[in-house]
């Protein structure tokens, strides 16, 4: 812990009776500074994010940091990679932010991550993706994706209900399905369970509803496989419409119902597309999608494909959020092999902060990060990752590119 946290208190963000948060002007926030390259891109990050309050507000407002351990600095120090006192702290607190955690393959604890939306239930992921100007990127336009894309967190195949081969609990339960239902399932299958609820998808899909409308985007589309998993995908999508059409019905315009026209003003057009044909979609036609509301794990594929059509996940911001708390995060991992140089890029867990300072209402101090993040990018100083491919451009240091950043804030005065 820096020991201007422990001088600097700050008050707790509290829950109002509607579910919104109340954010004090000094407002306690817990961080993950995240193992490899965190001890890198945290730095970098932190200096940003104040400059930019500083910037907006001077002294009117100021971020309380507090330090929470996670991952291979917890281990160390606790003996435990997740311990309660991260937990309880960040449930105190309703938003934090983190660096990346690394997962050992194959063995050890399961992945962290995983384990902060499980406990806190943040059964949102958002991820925005759009094109910043000077980085390179294998398509020829683009500038047209702007999406954000709404993944659900919690479900799926992806909650890690499986079984290995030749497990007792793999065979009973193969066993099983073959007396009861006749389905018949190789005895040297493992199993995973995949489930989507019709509770769980409708909280979810109102949050990004709520997202559309307060960001004031024109469309949301529903991605989709459920032509063949039909229970599962085909009913997501069959809640997803009820959603729309029961709680956002003055507002929305349905696809089909515009038969080819132009959307009336202010209206927010509702779509679906079958997942595999929107990974063709997105690349052909890119500026025919916004906000994307998608299960977890096309939701997790489709994030990356999207992000490496604006040139990788290095520029890509994340949160994960649930109704008591939100979780913000950089979207790649700890790049083991670069830590503690000072190399990599921190963009991904700048813009991330800027989010939640938009999340906050701190939305000044997030557009000045943004702006900030385009004109470094544009003026050429950039990490190794964006200068590899750019001959005109300079390779600077982790914390030179977050210097680069601040001196992008255009003056408010
Ligand atoms: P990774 O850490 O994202 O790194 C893969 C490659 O991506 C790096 O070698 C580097 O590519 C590039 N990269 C990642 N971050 C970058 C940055 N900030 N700036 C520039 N380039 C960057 O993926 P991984 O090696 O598969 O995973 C390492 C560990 O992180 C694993 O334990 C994994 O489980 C964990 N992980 C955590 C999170 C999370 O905490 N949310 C997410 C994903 C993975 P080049 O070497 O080609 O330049």
């Amino acid at each position: 812990m820096y020991k201007a946290e422990k001088r600097m208190k700050g008050e707790l963000i509290r829950k109002a009776g509607n579910g919104s948060f109340i954010i004090p002007d000094t407002p306690l926030i817990p961080y993950i500074e995240g193992d490899g390259v965190g001890r890198d891109i945290w730095p970098a990050s932190r200096m940003v994010f104040d400059a930019a309050i500083q910037s907006a507000y001077g002294n009117a407002r100021k971020i309380a940091w507090r330090e929470v351990l996670a991952g291979e600095k917890a281990m160390k120090e606790t003996g435990t990679p997740l311990p309660d006192e991260t937990l309880d702290t960040i449930a105190r607190c309703h938003i934090a932010i983190k660096g990346p955690l690394t997962t050992p393959v194959g063995t050890g604890f399961r992945s962290l991550n995983v384990a902060l939306r499980k406990h806190f239930d943040l059964y949102t992921c958002i991820r925005p993706v759009r094109y910043f100007e000077g980085v390179v990127s294998p398509v020829k336009e683009p500038e047209k994706l702007d999406v954000v894309i709404f993944r659900e967190n919690v479900e799926d195949v992806y909650a890690g209900l499986e079984w290995p081969r030749g497990s007792k609990e793999a065979g009973e339960l193969i066993a099983d399905l073959k007396e009861r239902f006749g389905w018949q399932i190789p005895e040297d299958a493992g199993i995973g369970i995949k489930f989507i609820s019709e509770g769980n998808t409708r909280r979810f899909v109102k949050r990004a509803f709520d997202y559309a409308l307060k960001h004031g985007r024109k469309s949301v589309t529903f991605v989709h496989k459920g032509n063949i998993m039909k229970y599962t995908e085909g009913a997501f999508r069959e809640w997803a419409y009820h959603v729309a059409r029961e709680m956002y019905g003055d507002v929305i315009v349905l696809e089909e119902d515009l038969a080819g026209g132009r959307p009336p003003q202010g209206k927010i057009v509702v779509k679906d597309r079958i997942a595999d044909a929107m990974f063709q979609m997105i690349l052909l036609r890119p500026d025919e999608f916004d906000v994307l509301v998608l299960p977890n794990l096309n939701g997790d594929y489709l994030s990356d494909a999207c992000a490496a059509q604006v040139g990788g996940i290095g520029m890509a911001p994340g949160a994960n959020v649930g109704d008591d708390v939100a979780i913000f995060e950089a979207t790649h991992g700890s790049a083991p092999k670069y830590a503690g140089q000072d190399k990599v890029n921190p963009s991904s867990l700048i813009l991330s902060g800027a989010m939640m300072l938009d999340f906050m209402g701190w939305g000044e101090a997030a557009r000045l990060i943004e702006l900030g993040v385009e004109a470094a990018v544009k003026r050429g100083r950039v990490t190794y990752d964006l200068a590899r491919f750019r001959p005109d451009a300079e390779e600077v240091a982790c914390s030179e590119f977050a210097r680069e950043i601040i001196q992008g804030f255009p003056s408010l005065r």
